[in-house]
């Protein structure tokens, strides 16, 4: 039976609103079509077998080595970038208990955002940014190839930036760091701390 369990999920912003640090055209191609592949993948990959009971999160942190692991973690990566943004001029900064966590785990904001800055610039090839969470409460940076995700490394997600070619070169070619220093200015941190819990 094809049941086809994982959709595009919906965005809570249209697709000119993060522009132009992220414009309507990489959002339409990035998720319009990039992710859509992806969910296609999996969708053909899971249908029949006994996997396709499982939510998403289930299935990255299941899936063996290979095929499935490599789409169910792109679901999953890029319906967490996609839900964690909002329109620039609406961000706010991070408070309560999220940055309370932050300054426990990196002193400060700043070095915290410097960290996952740094990460970013050094990984070589296409992968994925994670600040992440382990049960102890404690914070960390991770940056991971592919379609890997901290769940299939027992950590919790927090927020990810997607440092695949895809996700910036429309935009900004090869100034990496540009779409570093814009990614920033859309971040959803209302998402980020719900996902502490
Ligand atoms: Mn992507």
């Amino acid at each position: 039976m094809k049941t086809n369990p994982f959709r595009l999920p919906e965005l809570g912003y249209q697709l000119t609103d993060l522009a132009p640090m992220m414009s309507q055209q990489t959002l339409s191609c990035h998720y319009g079509k990039h992710f859509q592949t992806y969910i296609d993948n999996l969708n053909r990959m899971v249908n029949g077998s006994h996997f396709e009971g499982l939510n998403i999160e289930d299935v990255v942190r299941k899936a063996p080595e290979g095929p499935m692991a490599n789409n169910a973690g792109q679901v999953l990566n890029h319906q967490l970038f996609f839900e964690q943004f909002l329109p620039a001029k609406n961000a706010k900064m991070p408070s309560g208990d999220l940055l309370f966590l932050i300054e426990q785990s990196f002193g400060s904001f700043g070095k915290m955002r410097e960290a996952m800055d740094n990460a970013a610039k050094q990984l070589f090839g296409s992968g994925w940014v994670w600040l992440t969470i382990n049960a102890e409460g404690k914070m960390q940076v991770l940056s991971l190839p592919n379609g890997d995700n901290p769940l299939r490394h027992g950590l919790k997600p927090l927020l990810t930036i997607d440092l695949w070619e895809h996700a910036y070169y429309l935009d900004y070619q090869n100034r990496k760091d540009k779409y570093l220093e814009n990614f920033w200015l859309l971040v959803n941190w209302h998402v980020v701390s719900k996902r502490l819990v």
